[in-house]
């Protein structure tokens, strides 16, 4: 086993019994995030669901299936990614995330990022879209990758986008659809990930 694979269990252990914020207290299952150590594309969602929660797996519900369906048009597999999320403990109700618990568990995400060294991270939502474009528009900024320090941040609407207003549909897909484009892009490019949480808020990609 890689000294990341090491590393990341060691996460998903603490995960499991985090309370750092009130949804400790309200979680079946914390859901970690899922897939190789050395995944060259990472998925950031937003919160664990129901479907979630009870798994403790991520993105097992209505919109993990259209995930895997557009994962499947670019002959990918879930296996082939890492999916995680924002937050790691699903919010009651589906709420949104509050900042308190976004804040609470962003020092895991940031060490996710840190051992798989994805090459391109594509945010699903708003949620993820605001680690990396604070302020941005998804409606505007979607499907518009920002190349910064050798990884690719890529923000796509969330797949529920598409079950809420099927419209929107033929949009993720085409999105979907540049991403093994980006990759070629950056062969040869060495990835320099931001070393504190400072450099992260700095590096605004807008
Ligand atoms: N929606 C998310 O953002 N994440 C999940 O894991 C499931 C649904």
């Amino acid at each position: 086993m890689s000294d990341a694979a090491r590393e990341l269990e060691k996460l998903n252990r603490q995960i499991a019994v985090c309370q750092q914020c009130q949804l400790g207290q309200m979680r079946t299952r914390a859901v970690p995030g899922e897939g190789p150590p050395n995944a060259q594309i990472m998925f950031i969602g937003e919160a664990p669901g129901f479907h979630e929660d009870r798994q403790g797996r991520p993105f097992v519900g209505a919109a993990g299936k259209f995930l895997d369906e557009l994962l499947a048009s670019i002959g990918l597999k879930r296996e082939d990614v890492f999916i995680g999320n924002v937050i790691k403990c699903r919010p009651p109700g589906n709420r949104d995330p509050r900042p308190d618990e976004i804040a609470a568990c962003r020092p895991y995400l940031d060490k996710q990022i840190e051992l798989i060294r994805p090459r391109i991270i594509i945010t699903l939502g708003r949620f993820s879209m605001a680690r990396y474009f604070p302020g941005a528009t998804i409606s505007r900024i979607h499907g518009r990758p920002k190349q910064s320090g050798g990884v690719i941040y890529y923000p796509m609407f969330h797949p529920a986008a598409a079950l809420h207003q099927p419209r929107w549909r033929p949009m993720i897909e085409e999105d979907m659809k540049q991403i093994p484009k980006l990759l070629t892009e950056l062969e040869g490019v060495d990835v320099e990930l931001p070393e504190t949480e400072e450099t992260y808020e700095q590096m605004s990609l807008l």
